[in-house]
């Protein structure tokens, strides 16, 4: 039986073979170098919110990044310019923008983990993403051994990617957000939440009323994590909205017969966004569907795969493979896991 992994918000996985816990920055770097020196394998760990950790475990060092601090480095005509340490918990610095005055962040409210994690898979959500406000990130850069800053193109960001994902190059130290110094949000962007908020898309609210609502829809669908509610031990979203070409979506298109018209929306160059969770349930995965040994769809979100007590990550990992295959043989389409697998396979 699999020691649970008590540093991953899913509660999975097996121990690691040591553990390093680290508040400084320069410690950090150092744990890092000393690692590749020795060529002992490094896991960098912040929220454990967007991992899969495989039930052997992790065989090297897991550091545990727990560098804090926040600060304004420059307020200009361009706005506020703030540089927030790797480890600030996430959702702790957006409502700090917040209580400043500050617009930018407030539809990434809720989600769990660390500021530093958010560049990995360019964490989005309610229309906003953090490429949208990122100005640069520092980091170290493990090819060159030194600690680099890149700028908003250097960091490739896409929808939930960028070059630090599934990379062991880079290991974020800092990141600078440029807000707006306004009590009005960002254009609400997401017709779902501009709903709620009695505005049209596109219109400028309360940045608070913009948090108040974001965290109020999170919460009904356990995205807001809860140690009292099941549904939110996950990793959110499991996985991507698959994005076709427009080739194979007509391919889809052709295969839906009965199921009905997907809500679509169209993506770079020419091709089409699909809701993973419209797919999965179509092929008969709905809310609260039970895998073998202690793991489920959530109740809440049908793109949620959560553990329900006394799982383990095979276990949690045969669910996803049924949904995925089942998805696979009903539309053609295969659906790709959104968190990063450290020592498992999907
Ligand atoms: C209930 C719930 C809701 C969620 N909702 C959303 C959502 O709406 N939108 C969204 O985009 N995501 C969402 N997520 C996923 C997750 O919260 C984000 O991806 C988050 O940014 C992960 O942060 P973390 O600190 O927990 O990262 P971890 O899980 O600790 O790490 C994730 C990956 O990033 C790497 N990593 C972490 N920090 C660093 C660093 N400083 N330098 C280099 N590599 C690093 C790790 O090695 C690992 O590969 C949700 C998760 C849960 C559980």
């Amino acid at each position: 039986m699999p020691v649970r992994w008590a540093y991953t918000t899913l509660r999975l996985g097996g121990p690691a073979g040591a553990l390093a816990v680290l508040s400084e920055t320069d410690e950090v770097v150092a744990t890092v170098r000393a690692a590749a020196d020795s060529g002992q394998p490094l896991l960098v760990l912040a929220g454990g919110s967007n991992v899969v950790i495989g039930d052997a475990g992790f065989p090297g060092t897991v550091l545990l990044l727990r560098t804090r601090g926040v600060r304004v480095v420059d307020h200009s005509s361009r706005g506020v310019l703030l540089r927030v340490a790797a480890g600030e918990p996430w959702d702790e610095f957006v409502a700090d923008t917040i209580e400043r005055g500050l617009s930018g962040l407030e539809a990434l409210s809720g989600i769990p983990g660390s500021a530093g994690a958010t560049p990995i898979q360019n964490v989005g959500a309610y229309g906003q993403e953090v490429a949208h406000t990122i100005e640069a990130v520092h980091v170290y850069d493990r090819h060159s051994d030194e600690v680099r800053v890149l700028s908003l193109p250097e960091c490739g960001f896409a929808y939930r990617s960028s070059i630090f994902k599934h990379s062991d190059r880079w290991v974020v130290l800092e990141v600078d957000f440029r807000l707006q110094a306004a009590r009005q949000s960002a254009p609400v962007r997401y017709a779902e939440l501009a709903r709620h908020l009695g505005v049209e898309v596109g219109d400028r609210t309360g940045v608070a009323r913009v948090r108040e609502t974001v965290l109020k829809l999170r919460a009904g669908k356990g995205m807001v994590l809860d140690p009292e509610d099941p549904d939110t031990r996950s990793v959110g979203s499991f996985f991507t909205n698959p994005v076709l070409s427009a080739q194979d979506w007509v391919a889809v298109q052709d295969r839906l017969a009965d199921a009905g018209e997907p809500p679509s929306w169209p993506a770079p160059n020419g091709t089409v966004k699909v809701p993973a969770a419209w797919l999965i349930e179509r092929a008969g995965f709905g809310k609260g569907y039970a895998g073998a040994g202690g793991v489920a769809i959530s109740s809440k979100h049908t793109l949620a795969l959560t553990h329900r007590g006394g799982g383990t990550t095979t276990a949690l990992l045969d669910l996803a493979r049924e949904i995925r295959d089942g998805v696979r043989d009903r539309f053609g389409v295969v659906l790709h896991p959104e968190p990063v697998l450290v020592n498992c396979v999907l």
